[in-house]
């Protein structure tokens, strides 16, 4: 099935981004082009790394921790099954998994003395006031 959204002016088509085939279809006007090469797929990654996470967790969410391979197995299978999705969440959650401390918007923590494994941020657990 052919599904045509129009703008005001123009009709929108939807495109794949080569290097996000994985995101699927985007339907933005031609001129904005694919918006996870614009801003970076780390607002995408930032919403599925906790859910990834809760998955392999299962009850004891603020004692758990998990590893980058274990999180990118959950996120294939909750999310989309690919290996270039694979790698670009990967490489996101390597960069969180290497931080001394979590960035405040970062959505895992690393773990101390193990790079290759993340938490829940602090502030989830003991949000302040
Ligand atoms: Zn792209």
């Amino acid at each position: 099935m052919e599904v045509a959204v129009h703008g005001l002016d123009e009709p929108w088509k939807g495109f794949v981004c080569p290097d996000h085939q994985w995101y699927g279809q985007q339907f933005t006007p031609e001129k904005f082009s694919c918006g996870l090469c614009k801003f970076g797929p780390d607002r995408q990654f930032m919403g599925m790394a906790p859910v990834a996470f809760r998955e392999t967790a299962e009850d004891d969410i603020s004692n758990a921790t998990a590893s980058v391979q274990e999180l990118v197995l959950a996120a294939r299978e909750i999310f989309v099954d690919s290996e270039q999705f694979a790698e670009q969440f990967r490489q996101y959650l390597d960069v969180l998994a290497a931080r001394e401390n979590p960035g405040p918007t970062d959505p895992l923590a690393p773990v101390d003395d193990d790079s290759t494994r993340l938490k829940v941020p602090n502030r989830f657990l003991n949000p302040p006031g």
